[in-house]
């Protein structure tokens, strides 16, 4: 039996980096950017209004006040999008809406609030005008003016080669005028379940059969990390049916199975594994998840990870969250970060007594007054998957260490504190 650290490395040293695939910019939250992207426009393209309110020359402002007004002849108005062609010569404005350009002729913004104006109807495009407008206070140059480049300047690399895409990113991305990029592909993921007491959801129910929550349950995790899962089905405990479902998988970056690893008669995906590929381990000192069998497939030349996962359904998703995600970050080029994990005091007992493997106990952890604390999230079967889904992290029981008493400091990795408990 070798250690979790161990599994992980030897499962990362066959997982490789997928390559590049150009996506419309709608589908790449949380890809990693393939290459650096450069702008080819400045943005904003033109010094603009930050503010509604009338271009000015700052010079005819000078000593304005609501007392002593300053007024101005309004030649124009301007909207957003649109570009005023006439200079804003002395002793004139333009009424001006934000985002538009500034006039040629004129250096700040005198905002509304700051004139005897109160209607505020918004232009419809640039038009000439012929009024008048009181200014109430004095402007200094570049008031309110945003600088032509201030946000991005052409030929800057705006975004780097393997950034995790985030939406201000998608936002940059479109402002660039850019309908899609480069991201490393997103692993596509073959799920296969075995067991002859399997059913599918959705299927009547009969006596003595359980429905199939490995693949679903797997599938959620896959997409969760970015992933693609494909589910193959149910394959009975043949090696026949087993060998069939794997083949029609073989064209995904990893071949993930639930059951039929362990030591009995009917674990047949460890023999599948023999006969079709290479077992590199089968067992791995933790608890739930002891039999976790990992090897590849060749096909076509390319050599396929499996991971065989037990059947268990708390096991098989314990696992692939240790193993699954760190080698679908290592295919989608992200840098592998760990969950976060906490020291917390539990209010439950943990106990493995007899039991010396590293123990991952489903709990309940929260911050009260800026200290973390857990309590067990219900039974630790490894078939009580329930209790999986009220957890929303693991407390890790070291190897050896039997029991944990309440009230004791335990390590606790976070899965997903944001999901209300
Ligand atoms: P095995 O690894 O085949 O010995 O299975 C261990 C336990 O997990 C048994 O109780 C199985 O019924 C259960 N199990 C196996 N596969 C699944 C699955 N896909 N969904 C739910 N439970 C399963
Ligand atoms: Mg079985």
């Amino acid at each position: 039996m070798i250690s979790v650290e161990e599994a992980l490395d030897r499962i990362l040293a066959l997982v490789a980096t997928l390559e590049a695939e150009d996506r419309a910019i709608d589908d790449v939250l949380g890809q990693v950017l393939a290459g650096d992207v450069v702008s080819h426009l400045t943005i904003p393209p033109l010094a603009n209004t930050a503010m509604d309110g009338y271009a000015v020359r700052a010079a005819d402002t000078r000593g304005a006040s609501t007392e002593r007004p300053v007024p101005l002849r309004v030649i124009g108005e301007l909207a957003a999008g649109y570009i005023f062609g006439d200079a804003v010569g002395d002793g004139e404005a333009v009424r001006i809406m934000t985002g538009a350009p500034i006039p040629p002729g004129a250096d700040a913004i005198v905002p509304f609030e700051e004139t005897n104006e109160d209607r505020r109807g918004v232009p419809s495009g640039s038009q000439r005008l012929e009024s008048t407008v009181s200014i109430f206070k004095e402007a200094q140059p570049h008031a309110n003016v945003r600088d032509a480049g201030e946000d991005i300047r052409e030929g800057e690399t705006v975004l780097r080669k393997g950034k995790a895409i985030g939406p201000a990113d998608v936002g940059v991305l479109a402002s660039l005028g850019l309908a899609s990029v480069s991201v490393v592909r997103r692993p596509v993921v073959s799920i296969l379940s075995t067991g002859d007491e399997l059913l599918k959801p959705g299927d009547p129910h009969q006596p003595g059969r359980i429905y199939d929550s490995n693949a679903w349950g797997l599938s959620a995790l896959v997409k969760s990390y970015g992933g693609i899962p494909r589910r193959l089905g149910i394959a009975t405990d043949s090696v026949e049916q087993v060998t069939a479902a794997l083949r029609g998988g073989l064209d995904a970056d990893m071949l993930v199975t639930s059951a039929g690893v362990s030591r009995g008669d009917y674990d047949v995906v460890k023999e599948v594994l023999a006969r079709e590929g290479d077992i590199d381990f089968w067992t791995v000192r933790m608890k739930p998840g002891k039999p976790l069998a990992f090897g590849s497939i060749t096909s076509g030349g390319r050599r396929i990870p499996h991971l065989g996962l037990p059947g268990n359904p708390v096991s098989a998703m314990v696992t692939f969250e240790l193993f699954g995600r760190p080698a679908i970050q290592k295919m989608m080029g992200k840098p592998l970060t760990p969950r976060p994990t906490v020291e917390a005091t539990t209010q439950d007992a943990i106990t493995t007594v007899g039991d010396p493997r590293r123990f991952y106990a489903r709990c309940i952890a929260e911050q009260v007054d800026g200290r973390w604390r857990v309590r067990l999230a219900g039974g630790q079967g490894s078939g009580v998957l329930s209790s999986m889904a009220r957890a929303n992290a693991l407390a890790i029981v070291p190897e050896g260490k039997e029991v944990v008493e309440a009230g004791e400091t335990v390590r606790v990795m976070l899965l997903d504190t944001e999901r209300p408990i």
